[in-house]
């Protein structure tokens, strides 16, 4: 079942992934649609961004070295062609200073090769995460449930006539808890979809931000009612909104 707060998290977001080298096109279309994702190809920055284009895909995997139009000329093009879509390139250089042109060019995030899966997974759903987070800034996301008012505009939580202001990663450990509300988020889910990182060195990481969320959004943090504990798998939001989001 999709859920409206899997869309909100595109799990099978559609990707374009422009890559000239075949076997690596192939190889990672194959284990992106495994990870869940809709993966279309283009072998040059031609084909690409045609394929931009015509169709409106959530994320875009850019290798920079590529035939006829390049990887760096295709992020010029987007910006040109104000085509909204966040970009990971893909490279085999190192240099920072490629790196910095590259975010400079607009490209949301950078993938130096070789990187496993993992990385770039982690990454791809860390970056969809952020797009879907400032999606529902413009929108609007204030979430009302019976003691607790939760606005993730302007990140803070009102509760008994107080209002408390969240920090970033608050906010984001919030909005995924909430947006999956009912269900357990383990601490794994958190630390990649969160942090965008597939190894921190402990999960007490998530614990610690955990139990500042709860002196804030619950009336006795040793028992909480909002974000309760599931031993040893991570954490479930239990309460039920009044309404429905904006
Ligand atoms: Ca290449």
């Amino acid at each position: 079942m999709i859920s409206r707060s899997m869309k909100e998290t595109p799990l099978h977001a559609h990707i374009l992934l422009i890559e000239d080298e075949r076997d690596m096109r192939e190889g990672l279309a194959l284990n992106l649609r495994a990870e869940g994702f809709e993966v279309d190809t283009a072998a040059d920055g031609e084909q690409g961004l045609e394929k931009l284009r015509d169709s409106t895909p959530d994320l875009l995997v850019l290798d920079l070295m590529l035939p006829k139009v390049d990887g760096h000329e295709v992020l010029a093009r987007i910006r040109e062609e104000h085509l909204r879509v966040p970009v990971i390139v893909l490279s085999a250089r190192g240099g920072s200073t490629d790196k910095v042109a590259c975010l400079e060019a607009g490209a949301d995030d950078y993938v130096t090769k070789p990187f496993g899966l993992d990385e770039l997974t982690a990454r791809i759903r860390a970056v969809l995460r952020r797009v879907a987070a400032s999606d529902a800034h413009e929108a609007g996301a204030v979430h009302h449930f019976p003691d607790l008012v939760v606005d993730f505009r302007r990140f803070t939580v009102a509760r008994g006539g107080q209002e408390y202001q969240l920090s970033r990663f608050e906010s984001e450990i919030l909005r995924m808890l909430v947006d999956r509300r009912g269900t357990v988020v383990t601490r794994k889910d958190l630390l990649t979809e969160v942090w965008g990182y597939t190894h921190l060195p402990n999960t007490r990481t998530v614990d610690n931000h955990i139990a500042r969320l709860r002196k804030k959004i619950e009336a006795n943090p040793d028992r909480p009612q909002h974000v309760v504990t599931v031993h040893g798998i991570g954490y479930r939001f239990e309460s039920e909104p009044l309404e429905e989001p904006a």
